[in-house]
């Protein structure tokens, strides 16, 4: 049955800012959407949201809370942190005779698993579950949140405990472009990889600070989320994170160099060439031009590699060069002072 339901009318966003005296926070980051025609157009990126099950995360003032009601959603769970917002909720709750969960409480460590109703659940092989999440949240959250939540995907854990579920969230334009830039681009990073070998990442389109109130310092850019049914690298998220870090930790230098850390000093030359040699990487390459094959070949290596010699995942070089600095230092204290 498609939903007809609409809101009825009620104050503007405008006008509950001014009723409840919600200025945004500073040290909060808080910056508010008030256009509805944007405030539609994220929530259009999301999909189908017919007698959808949502959460939306950081509704602040409501903006977007409104667009995702007015687009059938059967269940809205909004999850706020900032007291100031709650009365607010919970007018758009009356309004939507009783569609709105207000949680108040900490994206970060809210129980996403424990959200919605278990028929919900649908196989990871099935298409995505009617379950989605939607959010503008400040870029110091959504940053760590994303990688909390690639890391959740890639165990089924989490909001993907429901399968596939798809979410739609607002990014710093710089990280907009990180997420989702192709081989050989100069935003090509870690995050892109992280992002993209467990999903597909579309950069749906972009929103001007202007667009905010507060304007922020930089564009806004809205990121959708599709996770895969096969993700592209094979192996656990810890070690694919692990090999990532490290062949863009010198950004600038041929790949072998980020890849040679993996590897403790006296074996780093014969280890080198057998990962290279092995994933069939040339050693010349920068980092932000491997290939998404090419990383699944080096993660691949990698694990037979340590599989071979468990103690090689828990090698850390900068530990390793912390440790003789320390020993360097004690060598200098226990030098015999000598007076002339
Ligand atoms: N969604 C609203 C909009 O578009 O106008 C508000 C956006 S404002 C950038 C971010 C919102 O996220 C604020 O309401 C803030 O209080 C909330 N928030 C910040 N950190 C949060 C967290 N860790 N958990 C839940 N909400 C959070």
């Amino acid at each position: 049955m498609m939903s007809l339901y609409r809101l009825p009318p009620l104050p503007t966003i405008r006008e509950i800012i001014k009723l409840y005296n919600l200025r945004a926070e500073k040290q909060l980051s808080q910056n508010f959407l008030l256009d509805l025609k944007l405030t539609d157009k994220i929530v259009r990126k999301a999909g189908n949201l017919q007698n959808a099950h949502v959460c939306e995360v950081g509704p602040g003032p409501g903006g977007i809370t409104r667009a995702i009601l007015n687009s059938g959603a059967e269940e809205l769970l909004v999850v706020e942190k900032d007291t100031r917002f709650l009365p607010g909720l919970k007018l758009l709750n009356e309004a939507s005779m009783g569609k709105v969960r207000i949680v108040h409480g900490d994206i970060l460590t809210y129980r996403m698993d424990k959200a919605f109703p278990r028929h919900l659940q649908k196989a990871w092989s099935d298409d995505p579950p009617n379950v989605h999440i939607i959010g503008n949240l400040p870029f110091n959250v959504s940053t760590p949140l994303i990688i909390k939540w690639l890391e959740e995907m890639a165990n089924r854990t989490g909001p993907f405990v429901y399968g596939r579920t798809r979410m739609t969230l607002t990014f710093q334009h710089e990280v907009a472009e990180r997420l989702t830039a192709p081989t050989s681009s100069k935003q090509r990073s870690r995050l892109s990889i992280m992002a993209q070998y467990l999903c597909q990442v579309k950069h749906c389109f972009s929103i001007p600070g202007r667009a905010f109130v507060p304007k922020p310092e930089v564009d806004v850019g809205v990121v959708h989320f599709s996770p895969l049914i096969e993700p592209k690298i094979d192996q656990p998220f810890k070690l694919v994170e692990k090999v990532v870090r490290n062949v863009f930790q010198f950004r600038r230098k041929y790949c072998y160099k980020g890849i040679s850390m993996l590897f403790p000093e006296e074996q780093r030359t014969k280890l080198t060439e057998q990962i290279l040699t092995s994933a069939d990487v040339e050693p010349t390459l920068r980092p932000s031009a491997l290939t998404m094959k090419h990383f699944q070949g080096l993660c691949n290596a990698y694990r037979e590699m340590c599989e071979q010699d468990p103690h090689l995942f828990s090698y850390n070089f900068r530990e390793e060069l912390h440790q003789k600095k320390v020993k360097r230092n004690q060598d200098t204290q226990k030098t015999p002072q000598i007076t002339l």
